[in-house]
């Protein structure tokens, strides 16, 4: 039997990249996929590792190293965000850029999946050194990118402005306004105002469609959303105004808790002021991990991956988990949660939204036309409550006895496959 780390490739030890694999090989054993097709999807087409040298405001010069992996592209050009971290790490980009393939053929977008990082702490640069960091990064995995070929997009600690550099550099390059080259541009150079809500949004979303079915609807159902970053901080200003109460919030310098609500537009000023949700005054403090075992109706994980494991999947007592970050519940966590009647609506589910906005903004791009704010929102909404209905019933039908997840993925893999197949490349 030949191992599969025999292969060399820099992720295999990587545990995030380790937990995608497996979600992999047990939706494959589900559908019967031969062991041969896994092996060609466990890896990515391309992986790209750059070196980006800064000038600091010092004088002296510090590396960077950045990746993009290309997972798969059977569907259509790779799609994915760039994300900063100072722990971001080969193996987590690769997992990453597979899970985006999953999310787009999910969703039904002409995309298939990819994604970047830089190993770098952004709150440690100043605005020139970052626009330095953003320009570098970018042209060095300018012959990879284009419109048609991969199209990158914000993801944590990367917004709008990182997107206009990107974008930037790229046109220069070319020499011509590549509009559709990146997503979630800022609304003034080809974005759409709403793209930076669609993800918290989205997970809003598919929490009350779910809670239509277990909780018999939102109105005063509690809340707990871990993270405060664009998708938690939405995902929690939705909810509440849909009936919800949010009585506990956090982010990574920890967590706040009331048990008659937050004022969630409240936390947001306190959050952008203070840099922390901590500073909120009409609360108690408790951690992140509190947050997650808090007695509340919806959890929403936000924040990073990897939170809700065999440790502490047990102590969750919330009945609906809409997954906001991406891959926050580990495969055995999720049988946990499976098996005590939870329903944990998968990442790739639950936070499509945001790629789905970018799917909207690349189309007019494309076109080289506009479409109005309230036109984005509704095929959004439309899309996200079609893709639950769509999973929902597919888990009800087939695998019940099992995680939501193994639905969706189910759905998501066997298009990628079928796509390989009708390719001649399986
Ligand atoms: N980074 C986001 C995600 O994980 C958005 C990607 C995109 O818009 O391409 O889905």
């Amino acid at each position: 039997m030949v191992s599969a780390t025999v292969t060399g490739a820099p992720y295999e030890t990587d545990p995030v990249y380790q937990m995608a694999v497996r979600q992999l090989k047990d939706v494959a054993e589900i559908l019967g996929l031969p062991d041969e097709v896994v092996e060609v999807l466990r890896h990515p087409e391309r992986l790209l590792q750059v070196k980006i040298p800064v000038r600091l405001e010092s004088g002296k010069t510090v590396v960077f190293i950045g990746w993009r992996s290309q997972h798969n592209s059977a569907l259509g050009p790779y799609k994915g965000g760039v994300r900063y971290h100072p722990n971001v790490s080969v193996g987590e980009v690769v997992a990453l850029s597979m899970w985006m393939t999953w999310k787009n053929s999910l969703s039904q977008l002409p995309f298939g999946g990819g994604k970047g990082g830089v190993k770098v702490d952004p709150s440690q640069l100043s605005q020139r050194e970052l626009e330095e960091l953003s320009r570098k990064y970018f042209a060095a995995i300018s012959r990879i990118v284009g419109e048609d070929i991969d199209i990158p997009a914000p993801d944590v600690y990367t917004n709008p402005q990182t997107m206009a550099w990107f974008f930037d550099e790229y046109s220069k390059m070319v020499g011509y306004p590549a509009w559709g080259v990146v997503t979630a541009k800022p609304y003034q150079i080809g974005g759409l105002k709403v793209r930076i809500i669609s993800t918290g949004y989205g997970v809003a979303l598919v929490a009350r469609e779910a809670a239509k079915k277990v909780l018999n609807g939102l109105e005063g159902k509690t809340v707990a959303v871990q993270g405060f970053g664009n998708v938690g901080r939405y995902a929690a200003l939705y909810l509440s105004e849909w009936g919800a109460k949010v009585v506990a919030v956090s982010d990574s310098k920890g967590g706040i808790y009331n048990s008659n609500g937050l004022d969630v537009k409240k936390v947001m000023e306190v959050k952008d002021k203070t840099r922390s949700v901590i500073n909120y005054k009409d609360a108690k403090r408790i951690t992140n991990e509190e947050l997650l075992e808090l007695g509340v109706d919806i959890l929403v994980p936000a924040a990073i991956e990897n939170v809700i494991t065999e440790k502490n999947a047990d102590k969750v007592k919330a009945k609906i988990i809409s997954e906001g970050a991406n891959g926050p519940v580990t495969p055995e966590a999720d049988e946990i949660l499976a098996r005590k009647g939870a329903i944990a609506i998968p990442d790739i589910l639950a936070n499509a939204g945001g790629v789905s906005m970018s799917w909207i903004e690349w189309c007019h791009n494309r076109m080289g036309c506009w479409i109005t704010e309230e036109e984005a929102l509704k095929k959004l909404d439309k899309k996200m409550t079609d893709n639950f209905k769509l999973v929902y019933e597919e888990w009800q039908r087939k695998y019940s006895d099992k995680p939501m997840r193994i639905a969706a993925y189910a759905i998501a893999v066997e298009r990628v496959v079928n796509a390989m197949k009708l390719r001649g490349w399986i």
